[in-house]
């Protein structure tokens, strides 16, 4: 019998002046959602969620789970239907749930967003969910460095979320637990501030799930706080009659050969199912675009992407470079960079340079899609009129794909 020791904490960071996290840690149900949207709309989706999911029966099967996740998508959907101010709130969920069955102890893992699952054993910290994100998907494809995603400028653009779209489709597997392991739940709060050398260093150093989940917290604050950061540290141990482990228990390096096979058969994944959603689009690959925001702006819409960032930072660099007589440097400024926006008939294009021009150079259209923005999802829509800008027109593509597969069909509705 598999019994858990937690610690969890939360914070609203250095900059915000909202915690839009929520967490639940109780019952062997450990779960983190990171909520998006204006108007307090990101604290009720993701205070919604873990509601949502205390109060659900207790799961026996992964089937089970894929319900709680879908049942937490409705209840967040019903709730901005029914109050418009919160319409557009959306929130991460990843949890980690035991699973009550008669045979052989399971924990289910599930995932929708950016908020992530990691394991730390005796093979050191191992990240364990894949990020439903656009930087995540282009580094997938080849097309950017994880270093790049890192920074990238519409990293906080999500592809799944709570909230968005009765057809949220979700990860979702089972692992086995074992004596020793210890798991990290965490909002991008904590893994946008912190490497994960320094978090396999601070879980390593901190015995206590408590004491190891405040100073997570403490080090991504102190790392800038720039997000709101929720933790949730679980360790797992067997029964008294069992090995267990106290808070101070150092486990020898060789407790468990490399090879284990119970080990790479439970990291290989035990059972790993992404059940698809009634009415899904043909892809595997999950599509709804949603600004994860995480930061909002104060209408309620959902974020629009470093445009004022890329504004003032401009006009920083051109006042610079004028006054250095490199008027070449500002030709290559006023060109450069590449943003999605609609144009006066409603279709969805792609421009080349600031969307409202810089010093003498107005943008050009690069690319017109087919896509009018009256067959997008609303969320989708909210998107692209936040004018969403990338570095290059090979990323522009990549997010035009993304919208096409998204678009209002007459089977979808
Ligand atoms: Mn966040």
């Amino acid at each position: 019998m598999t019994t858990f020791q937690h610690g969890a904490s939360s914070d609203t960071g250095r900059v915000r002046t909202a915690n839009q996290d929520a967490l639940l840690a109780e019952d062997g149900r450990f779960v983190v959602a990171d909520g998006m949207g204006g108007h307090l709309g990101g604290e009720i989706a993701s205070q919604l969620t873990v509601d949502s999911m205390a109060e659900a029966a207790k799961p026996t099967s992964l089937d089970d789970v894929v319900v709680m996740v879908r049942d937490a998508n409705d209840y967040v959907i019903d709730y901005a239907t029914k109050h418009p101010d919160v319409r557009g709130m959306g929130t991460t969920v990843c949890l980690l749930m035991a699973l009550s069955t008669d045979g052989p102890d399971r924990l289910a893992v599930a995932n929708v967003g950016d908020s992530r699952l990691y394991l730390r054993d005796r093979r050191g910290l191992q990240r364990l969910t894949r990020d439903h994100s656009l930087v995540e998907a282009l580094v997938r494809e080849g097309r950017i460095s994880a270093d790049e995603a890192a920074v990238h400028p519409q990293r906080n653009i999500l592809t799944q979320a709570l909230g968005i779209d009765r057809r949220v489709q979700l990860d979702v597997w089972e692992l086995v637990p074992r004596n020793g392991d210890r798991f990290l739940i965490c909002s991008d709060g904590l893994h946008g501030e912190l490497t994960d050398a320094t978090i396999d260093e601070i879980l390593s150093t901190n015995p206590s799930p408590q004491a190891a989940a405040d100073a997570l917290v403490l080090a991504a604050c102190e790392a800038g706080g720039r997000d709101n950061v929720t933790v949730v540290v679980v360790d797992v141990a067997d029964s008294p009659d069992d090995t267990v482990l106290s808070d101070d228990t150092v486990l020898p390096d060789d407790t468990v050969a490399p090879d284990d096979p119970v080990v790479n058969a439970r990291l290989g994944v035990v059972t790993r199912s992404v059940p698809r959603p009634m009415a899904a689009p043909p892809r595997p690959e999950p599509v709804a675009s949603v600004d994860s925001g995480n930061d909002t702006s104060p209408d309620g819409s959902l974020r629009g992407p470093g445009v004022v960032t890329w504004r003032v930072a401009a006009f920083a660099v051109a006042v610079v470079l004028v006054l250095s007589g490199l008027l070449v440097a500002v030709a290559m400024i006023g060109r450069g960079g590449y943003s999605v926006v609609v144009d006066d008939t409603g279709t969805v294009v792609v421009l080349q340079g600031p969307p409202d021009g810089f010093l003498w150079f107005n943008p050009t259209i690069e690319v017109m899609s087919d896509i009018d923005i009256t067959e997008l999802l609303p969320a989708d829509r909210q998107n692209v009129r936040s004018g969403p800008d990338f570095g290059s027109l090979d990323e522009a593509r990549v997010y035009l794909e993304y919208l096409t597969t998204r678009l209002i069909s007459e089977t979808d509705n």
